[in-house]
């Protein structure tokens, strides 16, 4: 294909996009294929001869679309949002078409100073305090690891990177039973080992470390000569929204001297509404802060914000610069591939301009406060059913359930094939969890395109399928 044919296509493709996001809402949301279905369908071999553009999109329409779960469907309510808006989608565009290296200032001025500027917008629309400086990282993930990177750095004043972990006291971070996995795989693949993840206690509606435990397993690790080097507290948890008591958590942190990482993947987004930041009082006490407009901020993947109160620690920690990569003669720059584990970067700030401008934050805020409020009504109906069972109250727009009618002998078992018998449905998509040991269903609502009526339907159809099995 030339370059010169290519406006043909991209026609095409944006008209195909746009026709898809208006339709989608009629498609099943989760893909109704069985595992192999697409794999079998793909030929075996790479073909030798170039092949014509319109074949393979023939093909995309007919293998690939089948075996898609609509992330974007109104009524995708499971998991987290992953939400994909137009400017968003647009300025991806953009940045695919010139996909410019963006790891250092000067394989991109525009793209780091972009990025400069968008997270300090950011920055000014969580309310976060000036001095906070943020960087854009693929996912929280990768965030998490470099914020567990810095604590066992500093920990080790400095010299883990040299001297790796051999012969060092065992490190210690805490945590609750509560945050994402990937803080797990965080601690294994900095070297600190799981048994040196700490797992403190939870109490109270929201599901929260308790603080006071928390400053009884550090005192207890130092009594036996362990080495405490962070706390990771969480602000949204993914299962139930779970939310740590940040200022009391913060404070037994500080008192200790421990590096400090609030994890609000999912609920970061929604600090753009004053009225929720009573849920995270204090956090401009944190060091590292990691939230995902990727999730609910209509900035589709990838696109994690990372704040940094003192960004010299992580650069401290990740960066490394041999002679081809620096770049002399300029003063001040960022290079914001010293802040980020890996070295290549994508020019990710664009949709965050796009989306920022195009929205405003009063058009996000508007869209963020209408999911939680239409969440917590299709709660309230719910829970005024004798048969089912709110299992955890709403956070934003997070909540759970399980179906129980009186009497019957396994509950869990029961309510896995009442998911299973609605993503079969196709109408809505839920997914579930354990709270407490417990099997039962989450309910979230945060896709851009949800209206009121899409979220009652989940009450039409959750109600109608349970009672069907009876
Ligand atoms: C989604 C989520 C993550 C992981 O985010 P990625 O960007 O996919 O790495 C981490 N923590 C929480 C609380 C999440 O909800």
């Amino acid at each position: 294909m030339k370059w010169d044919e290519f406006s043909d296509w991209g026609k095409k493709i944006s008209e195909w996009a746009q026709d898809y996001h208006l339709t989608v809402g009629d498609k099943p949301v989760r893909a109704q294929t069985e595992p192999g279905d697409i794999l079998n369908a793909l030929p075996a071999q790479p073909p030798e001869q170039p092949q014509a553009i319109e074949d393979i999109f023939s093909d995309f329409e007919d293998i690939v679309m089948p075996g898609i779960t609509h992330w974007q469907h109104p009524r995708f309510f499971a998991y987290f949002n992953s939400n994909a808006s137009a400017p968003s989608v647009l300025a991806e565009f953009l940045a695919s078409a010139i996909a410019p290296q963006c790891m250092l200032w000067q394989t991109s001025p525009a793209a780091t100073e972009m990025e400069t500027r968008m997270m300090d917008w950011l920055r000014q629309a969580l309310d976060l305090p000036e001095g906070f400086a943020g960087v854009i990282q693929d996912s929280a993930s990768s965030a998490t690891l470099a914020a567990v990177l810095t604590m066992r750095e500093k920990a080790l004043n400095w010299q883990g990177n040299h001297q790796g972990l051999f012969g060092q006291k065992p490190l210690r971070v805490y945590c609750s039973a509560e945050v994402h996995t990937s803080v797990d795989r965080a601690i294994w693949v900095a070297g600190i080992g799981q048994d040196n993840l700490v797992r403190i206690p939870i109490k109270g509606d929201w599901r929260g470390m308790d603080s006071e435990a928390l400053e009884r397993a550090i005192q207890s690790d130092l009594d036996s000569g362990l080495q405490p080097a962070g706390v990771i507290m969480c602000v949204g948890g993914t299962g139930t929204g779970a939310t740590d008591p940040i200022d009391e958590c913060l404070k037994v942190a500080q008192r200790y001297g421990l590096y400090t990482h609030v994890d609000a993947a999912w609920a970061g987004s929604a600090m753009i509404c004053p009225e929720y930041r009573h849920y995270w009082p204090g956090v401009d006490q944190a060091d590292s802060i990691v939230f995902n407009p990727h999730k609910w901020l209509g900035v589709q993947f990838d696109c994690c914000a990372h704040f940094l109160k003192n960004p010299d620690d992580l650069v401290q920690t990740l960066a490394i610069s041999p002679e081809f990569l620096k770049t002399h003669g300029k003063d001040g720059i960022i290079n914001y591939s010293e802040w980020s584990v890996p070295l290549g970067r994508r020019f990710r700030a664009l949709k965050l301009w796009f989306v920022m401008r195009a929205y405003g934050l009063e058009g996000l805020r508007e869209r963020l406060r209408n999911h939680v409020n239409w969440s917590v009504d299709l709660h309230d109906r719910l829970a005024a059913e004798s048969d089912f069972q709110i299992t955890t109250q709403p956070m934003w727009s997070l909540w759970t359930f399980r179906y129980a009618p009186d009497g019957h002998p396994d509950l869990d078992a029961l309510n896995l094939r009442l998911v299973n018998a609605i993503n079969d449905d196709g109408r809505i998509y839920l997914t579930q969890t354990r709270v407490d040991g417990n099997m039962t269903i989450r309910f979230q609502a945060g896709q851009f395109e949800t209206t009121e009526d899409d979220v009652r339907m989940a009450y039409d159809v959750i109600t109608e399928i349970a009672r069907s099995f009876s």
